[in-house]
């Protein structure tokens, strides 16, 4: 639809294009015409100038004369003067008269040597209409000069020829002339040859003037031509509005569908059917539950309630297209509907699940005998054009009243049904029992508390020491968190920390253990703090932003702190993990990989990502003694680590004997219940103070003087 609005829209501005190039070009013809006429009024200006400022030098009389060629072409001849008493013969000019005019001429830029030329000529041929014998070249003439005044009244006293100069239009000259009006170099050319848009004078004005026949030509030269101009300018900045209107035009014309469509679909929503399979709408389908749940209650009959969920419908959304996911989903409605009894209710509620309102049960097996007919008639493949499908659906069924006493309970047993029924593998039905919406009570009441409990801060923070490879001295700790709650003692971390990440609790748990670490981190100088950070924690936008900002608030030196991370945290988005390690690498802050040798490619990760530290996992000990197996493993993991150059630290050492292996090993750092279990910050005081005692002889004499 809104394809056809961008055409309309295109179709505009090629119209509205259309138009505006004619009105230009119309605009453009208009300005060239002017200024071709304006141009020959300039030209024939600086050639009249050209001429009175000769005559003023010469202080003679100057006629613009005849000019032309012979018919032939063949030789230039002189046609006439207009001057009146230039066709009468008249005394000649001396040779002082000539060179005069000559040196006056040449000071005008005109050809002297032409002069001298022509009045050779025009001493031997007084007659007009003979051509001049002396005449170079074959250039046409211009000025015809001839003297009167003082000069050629001497001259005719002494009954001498007027002289006369001539001003060949050779090139020279034009290109002179053409400067000096400041036009393109003009050139002679016949009158009836020039070129519409051409610009031009008229030199031949004189020869009609004398009535002698010869070819009509004109000085001629291509004017300016500003409309050209106008019309590329302006005519880019036409087509560059209308294109800029013509896409707000698609623009608003497409926001404008969409809201057209939104409100149809509002429309469709609040008529409370299903645009694309003409089914009810989950509104609607609450009514008709309702009715009912109600009409059940006063029947004392039963209905139930099945949810159908296409399993992996995304993924064959994603892999086959929009088109086809709405033809999967048409086809599965109408196989579903078509197995359905009179007074059974389909509706989709959902992107692709739909809720079947079975009525007139009598027991359980009726809606287990739907469930199965419904997965074997989907196990025919439904056609998508390209391909065809075989369609897995999960269901869950409540039924009223055995399950539930209203149509709100009813559908969150049907949904707890359908969520275990994905849980355990999909492409089955469960039925909802009772336990399951107890355990669903439990984990709700749970995660209230937990969310309290993080606001008031309610949650402790236990460290447990990780030893040097000698299990003396103690160098980190690691920080782990418990929950004290009122019914459960000290609830380890492993009870809670996936209820924190799955109800979107992790965030604040996370940063309010950072934070905490940070702050009792300070009591013990020069031993490094080690938190532990959910992979949700760190796939969070600015998660080295947070962490920066609590180590400043704390006052914490950044290259104290460890982050404990898992490959969870690398698996999602490995170029994304590598961004914000290296962020946190920047500020100083040491990583770890945590339970390393667990995951799928810990190898891999460990090549391409920038640890510090792998803890070894402490299940490898755990099964060290059962198999000599693990025994090989733990070896050749710690020399892996060694030869990448990190630090190896071991988890979860209970006897003497395994520190003895893992120090023989190589670990670098130890840490387990043999040394100490994880405990309140007071008891890593005392330890460290034990230590410095132990350390220090004048200290240790001290105290043992004291004992
Ligand atoms: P983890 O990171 O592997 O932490 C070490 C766990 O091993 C701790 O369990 C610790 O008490 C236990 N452990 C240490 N030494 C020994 C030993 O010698 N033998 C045995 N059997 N166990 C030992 P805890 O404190 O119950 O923590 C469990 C897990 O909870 C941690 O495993 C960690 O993944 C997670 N966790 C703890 N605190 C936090 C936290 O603040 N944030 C996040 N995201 N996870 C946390
Ligand atoms: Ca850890
Ligand atoms: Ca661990």
């Amino acid at each position: 639809m809104s394809r056809n609005f961008a055409l309309a829209a295109g179709q505009i501005a090629m119209a509205l294009v259309f138009i505006g190039v004619m009105a230009l070009a119309a605009y453009r013809s208009e300005l060239n015409r002017e200024q071709r006429i304006a141009e020959q009024i300039h030209v024939e200006r600086v050639m009249v100038k050209q001429l009175v400022d000769l005559r003023q030098r010469l202080q003679h009389d100057l006629i613009v004369g005849a000019v032309g060629t012979s018919a032939a072409h063949d030789g230039v001849r002189i046609v006439g003067l207009n001057s009146p008493s230039a066709a009468s013969s008249k005394p000649q000019p001396t040779g002082d008269d000539f060179a005069e005019i000559s040196q006056a001429l040449a000071g005008q830029g005109w050809d002297n040597s032409a002069s001298a030329d022509v009045t050779g000529s025009i001493t031997d041929a007084p007659s007009p209409t003979s051509p001049p014998a002396a005449m170079p070249g074959q250039a046409p003439v211009m000025g015809v000069v001839s003297i009167k005044g003082q000069a050629y009244a001497a001259a005719a006293a002494r009954g001498a020829t007027p002289a006369v100069a001539l001003q060949p239009l050779n090139l020279t000259f034009l290109d002179k002339l053409s400067r000096a009006a400041g036009v393109a170099p003009m050139r002679i050319a016949d009158a009836s040859a020039t070129p519409p848009h051409a610009a031009h004078i008229d030199i031949s004005r004189q020869l009609d003037a004398t009535g002698v026949s010869a070819p009509h030509l004109v000085l001629q030269w291509q004017p300016k031509r500003p409309g050209d101009l106008v019309l590329i300018r302006d005519g880019l900045i036409l087509m560059g509005a209308t294109v800029l209107i013509a896409l707000i035009m698609i623009g608003y014309l497409h926001s404008a569908m969409k809201k057209l469509r939104a409100s149809e679909a509002q429309a469709q929503r609040l008529a409370g059917f299903d645009k694309l399979t003409d089914l009810p709408n989950r509104s609607q389908f609450g009514h008709l539950l309702a009715l009912e749940t109600g009409r059940s209650r006063r029947a004392q009959s039963s209905c139930a309630l099945l949810y159908v969920d296409i399993d992996r419908f995304k993924e064959i959304n994603d892999t086959c297209g929009q088109e086809a996911g709405d033809k999967l989903i048409q086809g599965t409605a109408s196989r579903i509907a078509s197995l359905l009894q009179p007074g059974d209710r389909l509706a989709r509620i959902d992107g692709d699940e739909f809720a079947i309102l079975q009525t007139e049960i009598v027991s359980a097996r009726d809606c287990e005998v739907l469930a199965t007919k419904i997965h074997n008639s989907l196990r025919q493949p439904i056609d998508l054009g390209n391909i065809e499908i075989r369609v897995r659906v999960s269901i869950g069924i409540a039924m009223f009243p055995a399950d539930a006493s209203s149509d709100d309970e009813m559908t969150q047993a049907a949904s707890s049904a359908l969520a275990l029924a994905k849980k355990e593998g999909r492409d089955r039905f469960v039925f909802f029992e009772k336990m399951l919406g107890d355990d669903m009570k439990m984990r709700r009441t749970r995660e209230e508390e937990l969310r309290k409990a993080i606001e008031t801060g309610n949650l402790v923070v236990h460290y447990q020491p990780i030893m040097s490879a000698d299990g003396l001295r103690l160098s980190c700790v690691e920080a782990l968190v418990r929950w004290p709650h009122p019914l459960g003692g000290l609830v380890p971390p492993d009870e809670f920390i996936a209820l924190a990440e799955d109800r979107g609790l992790i965030l604040p748990l996370g940063e309010y253990v950072l934070r905490q670490a940070c702050r009792d981190g300070r009591r013990w100088p020069g031993v490094r703090v080690a938190v532990n950070v959910s992979p949700i924690q760190f796939r969070q936008k600015d998660f080295a932003k947070i962490v920066e900002r609590v180590l400043t608030e704390e006052n914490f030196d950044p290259t104290r702190l460890e982050l404990e991370l898992t490959e969870g945290v690398v698996i999602a988005d490995a170029d994304e993990a590598e961004a914000i390690m290296f962020d946190l690498r920047g500020q100083g802050i040491r990583l770890a990989l945590d339970d390393f040798g667990m995951g799928y490619s810990s190898l891999v990760y460990l090549r391409r990502f920038a640890f510090d530290k792998i803890k070894i996992d402490k299940s490898f000990l755990e099964s060290m003694e059962s198999t000599g197996e693990s025994a090989i493993i733990l070896h050749s993991l710690i020399h892996l680590g060694r030869a990448l150059g990190l630090t190896v630290t071991a988890e979860g050492i209970e006897t003497p004997e395994q520190h003895r292996f893992l120090q023989a090993a190589g670990a670098h750092e130890l840490q387990g219940f043999l040394f100490s279990r994880p405990v309140p910050r007071e008891q890593i005081d005392r330890i460290l103070a034990a230590q410095r005692t132990y350390d220090d002889p004048d200290a240790a004499d001290q105290s043992r003087s004291v004992a």
